[in-house]
């Protein structure tokens, strides 16, 4: 077997810590980052922490298919939408590829035993080293010695004797290991997945609720805006402030109509049908959203309409709707 590895690098301290252990054993590593274009982790720490580690990163998108991960997972959800074992599954399978494409022998993760209640018990880690195609070439370090010899352990590839017994949520023992490293460039455990945000979760749910084949843009666009479901074929995603304004207009597309007033008020992406109802509906959604003391005094308003000019009457009354963040359930 090759002394050579591919790390998993999220941008967190334990996975910064378990590549590092390899290159104490004078282990080739090659970092890789899986990048989920609506946001996970942090894709700046980890370039950071690979140029700390000084290992090259490489950075793969997870693509439209995670998206069927999300829909469906065959372990189920954590606390949110996120669907840890089954996530898990799907990229240590792209790492299982990367592995083979450049002759490494072996993955390495910074999965801590115990330490997350749904991916990280005994089980769910067997389950992921099984499903992964990995059965044998998935290491763990900072768990190693509580977990059944690896490949690379067996071959004496890897010293098991230099590995370690980390489990729990702890981070202690890693905090004291990272400063003793001098590793300083990792994200705080506080940060991370945006599937085990309530708030996102709810959109995501929606999203599936109303979406055949829903894609990355629409999961991005759920990071921006206040959204509202209008219909069960339309949603209208207002700005909150001018930047989330700009990126809205910048996500204007097929299928995608954007309407931007002229007077300080948030744009609002359509997404789905925007038959005349939807417009009004949307001009009375800008209108509740739009501060009293901008809101013009004589009609007609003035909007830019997917990049047109466009012109309408000041509604008779602004549109009072809970956003879907707000809405209690909006799958029901
Ligand atoms: S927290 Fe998010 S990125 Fe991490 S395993 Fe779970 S779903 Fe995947």
């Amino acid at each position: 077997m090759e002394r050579k590895c591919v790390a998993m690098i999220s941008g967190g301290l334990d996975s910064a810590l378990a590549a590092r252990l390899m290159l104490e054993q004078d282990i080739a590593v090659a970092g890789l980052y899986l990048s989920m274009s609506w946001g996970c982790c942090e894709k700046e720490k980890a370039q950071a922490c690979a140029q700390e580690l000084g290992i090259p990163l490489m950075v793969l998108n997870v693509g439209d298919a995670y998206l069927d991960v999300i829909r469906s997972p065959k372990y189920g959800y954590g606390s949110g939408m996120n669907p840890c074992v089954d996530c898990r599954i799907y990229m240590f399978r792209i790492a299982k590829s990367y592995m083979e494409s450049i002759s490494a022998g072996f993955v390495v993760t910074g999965e801590v035993l115990g330490q997350r209640p749904m991916s990280q018990r005994r089980r769910p880690l067997d389950i992921i080293e099984a499903e992964s195609g990995l059965e044998g070439l998935l290491l763990r370090p900072l768990s190693a010695q509580l977990l059944e010899p690896t490949l690379p352990e067996l071959l004496g590839v890897v010293s098991r004797e230099r590995l370690l017994t980390f489990s729990g949520r702890s981070r202690h023992e890693q905090l004291a290991m990272a400063s003793s490293f001098g590793i300083r460039n990792h994200s705080t455990p506080a940060g991370g997945c945006l599937l085990t945000d309530e708030s996102f979760a709810q959109k995501t749910r929606d999203l599936f609720a109303h979406e055949q084949r829903p894609t990355t843009k629409d999961m991005e666009l759920l990071t921006l805006g206040r959204h509202f479901r209008t219909s069960l074929r339309t949603k209208i995603i207002l700005g909150r402030n001018a930047l989330e304004n700009l990126m809205l207009e910048g996500h204007s597309d097929s299928g995608y109509l954007c309407l931007r007033p002229v007077f300080a008020g948030p744009s609002a992406l359509i997404i789905g049908v925007c038959d005349e109802e939807t417009l009004g509906l949307t001009l009375r959604l800008i209108w509740r959203y739009t501060k009293e003391e901008k809101r013009p005094q004589e009609s007609p308003l003035q909007f830019w309409k997917d990049g047109l000019p466009w012109m309408a009457s000041i509604p008779e009354e602004p549109l009072e709707m809970p956003s879907l963040q707000e809405a209690k359930s909006i799958t029901q």
